[in-house]
């Protein structure tokens, strides 16, 4: 049935049982117009963005705000673990498909997002803004220009529609305008698609909307073999079989995009089960972060207090997420197939951070065990210099391979390469604010009392991680407080040394190959180079090009797209 997707009216958010999708339609926006648009992304769809941007009709089209007939829109129904408890029904509160265009470049489902009231907007308004559709048009194309798999982005159009958003830079609630994001996939089914079949959850009771309907999981779970593993599907005659090979294919993929994330310093801030994506791509773009200076902690959700979604939680999070969906597919797929598919989660995923670490490190003609310890030692020693992720990644191909005539300049190479980190760490002051405890000192104040007359209570109220990272950051903020800058800096300078000493022997073995050395350092320089982004779309740049959109410049979101 179609709604009346007007918020003043009967909105029609409801519970939705046994369907996956719900007939919806687009609410026009007021004077719709482009803000960005990315040619790549609309070439998939066949579109060419010159002319798009010349068609009158262009930001109505790609906004949802006039859809083309035959486009029949829906929003999609799922579930998910939100931060750890099942949530229930969520769904497309804001997005909305117009259906699928298939050509030579393959088959891709389009979506606006922020297209106004679907059933599952909940309190929500259905809209989105142009803070949150740049961020996401933006930060799409970069992570698909850095070879990590994503969803796409067309377009963003803006608009005269306005609504009201409590989120402002002073906390003050004010008006923003509407703004839709294109979004383009092959799909945008999540692990909590699958969640709709769940039944009552033992801790929060809700169950999937959905439950009981057996026979629509296993349609869903055919139609995303069938589609976008085909040859999984005619690889398997034994449905238990081809359900296995589906569910290890997925763990695959996640385990690898998890790797790549990592790699380039990406947090994406919000990995509940229905931000996961069954092929394996990053998936909706809120609350993400590039990392600044390393911190393993790195938390970029101000929402995430516990830190569940931190940079170096991620790893364990999407095996948590994997769970979560194998549970979903009972009896599709047997929980002990299951078991034995998660056993090579990690194996897996250290794999391909390993060999993506190797190519940051241009270590490339051998593997040796100790490898992982460099690299460990790499992320400790940026951690405490506080240095720069993206930018100490980039100036490591400045470091070569030692050269037999050298011997003697040793420590001189090792002095130059120094200077060129050092330039990448964090200053005494800023040091101090990044290892700030973040929780409120009088709070942290009574867990530690707590912590030493309650143990037993205090293990039942808190988050001891979260206290232990709080405790951590106290006790390097003390060290750093009886510290002068030229202490710190003489401490960073041999921090450094001692990383680069191991880094050039290292190096040294791989020239020991027999290889010519200028050959070998042209072929490192090249794949390092590839491999450790110059640019990456941190916050306050893309802070930068949406203030300025929101005072109608555009320009500055069209040059960070291009350089992105
Ligand atoms: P997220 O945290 O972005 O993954 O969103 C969680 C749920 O909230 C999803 O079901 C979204 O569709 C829904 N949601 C997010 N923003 C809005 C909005 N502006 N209006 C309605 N629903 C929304
Ligand atoms: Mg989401
Ligand atoms: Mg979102």
């Amino acid at each position: 049935k179609k709604l009346p997707l007007d918020p003043s009216t009967e909105p029609g958010v409801r519970q939705v049982r046994g369907a996956c999708f719900s007939r919806v339609q687009p609410t026009p926006l007021k004077n719709p117009k482009f803000a960005a648009v990315s040619g790549p992304a609309l070439a998939l769809l066949g579109l060419d963005a010159d002319e798009v941007l010349k068609d009158p009709l262009g930001p109505e089209y790609l906004s949802g705000s006039k859809v083309m007939s035959g486009s029949e829109p829906a929003a999609h129904c799922y579930c998910g673990h939100q931060f750890g408890q099942f949530a229930g029904q969520l769904g497309d509160g804001a997005a909305c498909y117009l259906g699928e265009v298939k050509n030579p470049t393959g088959r891709w489902e389009i979506q606006v997002k922020g297209a106004g009231l679907t059933p599952y907007s909940r309190q929500a308004d259905g809209r989105k803004v142009l803070r949150s559709s740049i961020r996401e048009f933006l930060c799409s194309e970069a992570v698909f220009a850095l070879g990590v798999p994503t969803t796409r982005a067309g377009s963003v159009v803006t608009s005269d529609s306005r609504v009201m958003r409590d989120i402002n830079y002073d906390g003050h609630p004010r008006m923003e305008r509407c703004s839709v994001v294109l979004r383009i996939a092959p799909s945008f089914i999540r692990f909590g698609s699958f969640e709709i079949f769940k039944r009552a959850d033992e801790f929060t009771g809700r169950q999937g909307p959905s439950y009981g309907h057996d026979e629509i999981r296993t349609q869903m779970l055919d139609y995303v073999i069938e589609t976008f593993y085909p040859e999984i599907h005619q690889n398997h005659s034994d449905r238990i079989e081809r359900n296995t090979a589906f569910f290890r294919e997925v763990t695959l993929r996640t385990a690898r995009l998890v790797a790549q994330w990592q790699c380039v310093g990406f947090c994406h801030g919000v990995l509940n089960t229905d931000n996961m994506s069954i092929l394996g791509l990053t998936l909706d773009y809120g609350p993400f972060g590039f990392m600044d200076r390393f911190d393993p902690d790195f938390i970029c959700n101000a929402s995430d207090t516990s830190g569940r979604y931190s940079y170096q939680a991620q790893p364990a999070i999407c095996r948590w997420n994997l769970l979560r969906l194998a549970e979903a597919l009972v009896p599709d797929l047997p929980p002990d197939r299951a078991e034995q598919v998660l056993d090579e989660y990690l194996p897996i995923y250290n794999g391909f951070y390993l060999s993506n670490m190797r190519k940051k490190l241009g270590l490339l003609r051998m593997e040796e065990p100790e490898d992982e310890m460099l690299i460990t030692e790499l992320m400790q020693t940026m951690h405490n210099t506080g240095a720069d992720f993206t930018n100490t990644f980039r100036s490591l191909s400045q470091i070569s391979c030692p050269t037999q005539q050298e011997g003697e300049d040793e420590s001189q190479a090792i002095k130059q390469a120094a200077e060129l980190l050092l330039q990448q760490c964090a200053s005494l002051e800023e040091l101090k604010a990044a290892n700030r405890p973040t929780m409120d000192p009088r709070e942290l104040a009574m867990l530690l009392s707590m912590a030493q007359s309650n143990p037993a209570l205090f293990q039942m109220i808190s988050d001891r991680k979260t206290v232990a990272r709080q405790l951590e950051r106290l006790s390097r903020l003390k060290e750093l407080m009886d510290t002068t800058a030229e202490q710190l800096r003489a401490k960073q300078t041999e921090d450094w040394s001692c990383w680069i000493r191991k880094y050039r022997q290292r190096l040294a073995r791989e020239c020991e190959s027999g290889i010519d050395v200028t050959d070998l350092q042209k072929e490192r320089v090249h794949v390092m180079n590839n491999n450790n982004p110059y640019v990456v779309l941190r916050n306050y740049i893309a802070q930068n090009a949406i203030e300025a959109a929101e005072n109608g410049d555009f320009s500055e979101v069209g040059l960070l797209l291009a350089l992105l």
